[in-house]
């Protein structure tokens, strides 16, 4: 009470001053409020992620893929599909789905409902198996949707698996007949498309691993999104492909904002570079990051930016467990203080 009238003491007092500076005073107040404004609109996630697996290889069920979607739309992509019905499942028993408007569809049980009609496009990095096998197998019950991807993936695609031999062809390229499911767009590396009925676009990078793969940078207006497929550092594959994707992130991160990555790390230090077949390892990861660094202006959106860690591989050997190993080395690593989250399936992140 005491506080109160204070309070109205001082609100009286400030009433009483000048009329000059009563103008300058709301002109502050407006001001101070505008600041709040954008800051709050500048911390408010952009984007929602849905990992839908977690590992790259071993246990089925949780391979790599995650569902992106802008806060402002219902409309997902898959970024890759290596786990896909059973990732939906997964999400919808931890509530993944809760915070998306959607309509039920009775025809449809709730992941069909998710998958036909939220899910409406996939953008896969490369063609192995753990990134491509969840489309693969639900694509005889999938809604029709586009396949976003660089061209010798899309190939890989057709030649390796949408050839009536490993699997009918759903897609509109390819060996007849054609099942017409899923249009294929080929996309053209550093060129910006719009990801169709969604509210996002992709820059696809070339990557190096065994075979070509890719990184997606997703954009919703002002705000980025970086999935990285596989990949292996640019020190041992010497093709400074992960430089290319840093040096365009940190021109534009001069004018928008990079809210998350997503990128592997397939194996704990102790994995000798000669084994690394194209994966990222801790201690590359870091060095990675150090070079990403060095080059963005803006240093305090690193600071705010999550660093989501995909593809940690599962072990079958006893008294093993590599996500803790991965986690302990990153953060014993992270003297720039990155923001490590290892992805988890089912898991949700507001980005
Ligand atoms: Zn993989
Ligand atoms: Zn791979």
């Amino acid at each position: 009470m005491k506080f109160i009238s204070t309070l109205l003491l001082i609100l009286i007092v400030s009433g009483c001053q000048a009329h000059q500076n009563a103008q300058e005073h709301s002109q502050k107040q407006k001001q101070a409020q505008q600041d709040i404004q954008s800051s709050i609109n500048t911390i408010s996630p952009a984007f929602e992620l849905i990992t839908l697996g977690d590992t790259g290889g071993i246990e089925d069920g949780n391979l790599s893929s995650f569902l992106l979607r802008s806060v402002e739309d219902e409309n997902f992509i898959s970024l890759d599909a290596g786990s896909l019905v059973n990732g939906i499942n997964v999400a919808l028993e931890n509530k993944a789905f809760d915070s998306l408007t959607t309509t039920p569809d009775p025809s449809l049980n709730p992941n069909g409902n998710i998958l036909h009609h939220h899910v409406k496009a996939y953008l896969l990095s490369h063609g192995h198996l753990d990134h491509v096998v969840g489309l693969l197998i639900a694509s005889p019950d999938d809604s029709s949707k586009p396949i976003y991807a660089l061209s010798s993936v899309n190939q890989t695609m057709s030649d390796t698996y949408f050839n009536w031999q490993a699997w009918a062809n759903f897609t509109n390229r390819g060996i007849a007949p054609m099942l017409n499911k899923y249009e294929v767009i080929d996309l053209t590396p550093q060129k910006t498309v719009e990801i169709k009925d969604t509210a996002l676009s992709v820059t696809a990078f070339s990557l190096s691993h065994p075979l070509e793969s890719t990184a997606f940078v997703i954009e919703h207006n002002n705000d980025m999104f970086v999935y990285f497929g596989d990949t292996g550092p640019d020190e041992v594959e010497k093709q400074g492909k992960l430089d290319a994707v840093w040096r365009y992130l940190a021109k534009q991160m001069q004018h928008k904002t990079l809210r998350g990555i997503s990128i592997e790390v397939s194996f704990d230090n102790t994995r000798p570079d000669n084994l690394l077949f194209g994966h990222l390892t801790p201690k590359w990861l870091m060095q990675e990051l150090t070079t990403f660094h060095a080059l963005v202006e803006d240093k305090e959106q690193l600071s705010n930016m999550k660093v989501i860690i995909s593809h940690i591989k599962y072990s079958l050997k006893r008294g093993t467990d590599p996500r803790a190993v991965i986690a302990q080395e990153l953060e014993s690593a992270n003297a720039l203080g990155f923001n490590f989250i290892l992805a988890k399936q089912g898991q949700v992140l507001a980005l």
